[in-house]
């Protein structure tokens, strides 16, 4: 127990879930970075320690239904495949800033740092009071803590469900999380953001070596288990202090793996170029606000924003979060796709099965992946987002029938 916050009965709980085997992940989001040392394994093993802790944050708006889902399809692949999966569900955002004063506990946080991963439901952070007053952004404070450096954002078109760029895609966008144009996480203190004179706002935009560096071996190390593509995108023709500090590291890793095609294109281009013709596109690396804005852009093109999962990935801890907010339009009446986080679930379980070396991990994603391509290519087994009638209760209960012949 830490710093007595989870003494706070009503807002934490813990449901431990229980079974077993493989295949690879189709998943895009195919990293390990930093994987466990076999040491630290065989310790942790020795101490007769084989849980699997996830911690699971609802959030705001349809963050608790979505959250629902992905749990609900967790606790079945590790019931049928024994990954040993835990979760401990701690309460944040808007509800726990009406009980504890702040949408995000430090216990919380600590408990997420012990933890083996995180499943982030979205918050409603547009919403949230400024940090003196208890707001504050739990995704930021995460990506930023837990130095989840690389945001893994799949795009991918699906068979029998309509795509609305000219192609189809199968792409991934790596987008670096913790510097950039992030005015409340980019600085050590103070913020990013300021107002010499009424008059006069500037933003501060931050881009360094070691950031750029560690973002472009991420994306080189998912294209060598792709198709071998990196595109770096990057607007140097007009920062070009900034961006070209950003591609001079890349081009190193690009020299490092000769074995992966490297091409540069300007993000204003690529905004087009995906709508063109995204088939050209294997692994996009850029900075922040460019990753984050191209990946919604991909996401929609490829079907829906509720389509698309992704996580937070460091050296040390994994954070599956949905692409797309809270959505506070349709929370609480059994609306919202759950495709997103789910995805994004399967895509920790592969992450945390690369580090760990037990492909029963990237089997359990593998057919979480599948399960949902078979249910989106029925219009009958549809969330409203898609055209379908499904609620998310239904829609889940049908996914996790289909996961469940799969693993039969
Ligand atoms: P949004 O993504 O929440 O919603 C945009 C539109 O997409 C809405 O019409 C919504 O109903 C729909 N939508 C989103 N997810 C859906 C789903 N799973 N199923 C069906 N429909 C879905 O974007 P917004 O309205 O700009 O932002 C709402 C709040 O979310 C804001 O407070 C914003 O700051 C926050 N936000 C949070 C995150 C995050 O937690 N990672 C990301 C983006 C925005």
């Amino acid at each position: 127990m830490i710093g007595g916050d989870l003494d706070h009965g009503c807002a934490d709980r813990r449901n431990p879930v229980g079974s077993p085997t493989l295949k690879s992940a189709r998943g895009a989001g195919r990293l390990a970075m930093g994987s466990e040392t076999a040491g630290a394994a065989a310790r942790r093993e020795s101490k007769g320690d084989r849980a699997v802790r996830i911690v699971v944050l609802p959030g705001d708006g349809i963050g608790p239904e979505i959250s629902a889902a992905a749990v609900e399809v967790l606790g079945l692949v590790n019931r049928d495949l024994g990954l040993g999966l835990e979760f401990e569900t701690h309460e944040i955002g808007l509800l726990r800033l009406k009980t504890s004063g702040t949408t995000f506990p430090a216990a919380v946080l600590e408990r997420c740092r012990a933890a083996d991963g995180v499943l982030l439901g979205p918050v409603s952070h547009s919403d949230y009071p400024g940090r003196a007053e208890g707001g504050i952004n739990v995704s930021a404070e995460l990506r930023i803590a837990l130095d989840l450096y690389a945001n893994v954002r799949p795009s991918r078109s699906r068979n029998g469900l309509a795509h609305y760029g000219r192609t189809p895609m199968d792409l991934v966008i790596v987008r670096e999380n913790t510097e950039g144009f992030y005015a409340d996480r980019n600085m050590h203190l103070g913020s990013g953001e300021f107002m010499p004179t009424p008059d006069l706002a500037l933003s501060v935009r931050k881009i360094t070596a070691v950031g750029s560096r560690r973002i472009a071996a991420a994306a080189f190390e998912l294209a060598g288990s792709r198709r071998r593509k990196v595109t770096a995108v990057h607007k140097r023709n007009v920062l070009k202090v900034s961006e070209g500090l950003f591609l001079r590291e890349v081009r190193k890793l690009a020299q490092e793996h000769p074995d992966v095609a490297y091409e540069e294109q300007l993000i204003d281009s690529t905004a087009a170029l995906l709508v063109r013709d995204a088939r050209r596109f294997d692994v996009i690396v850029t900075t922040n606000m460019f990753g984050d804005i191209l990946s919604d852009e991909a996401a929609e093109l490829s079907g829906s924003l509720g389509l698309a999962g992704s996580i937070n990935a460091g050296d040390a801890h994994c954070m599956a979060q949905a692409q797309h907010g809270s959505a506070p339009d349709i929370a609480g009446r059994d609306l919202a796709n759950p495709v997103s986080l789910v995805l994004s679930a399967a895509m920790l379980l592969d992450w945390m099965g690369r580090r760990r070396d037990d492909r029963r991990f990237a089997r359990a994603a593998d057919t979480i992946d599948r399960s949902v391509d078979a249910l989106l290519k029925d219009p009958a087994t549809r969330t409203a987002d898609l055209g379908g009638k499904l609620g998310t209760k239904a829609f889940t209960a049908a996914l996790c029938s289909e996961i469940g012949g799969r693993l039969r």
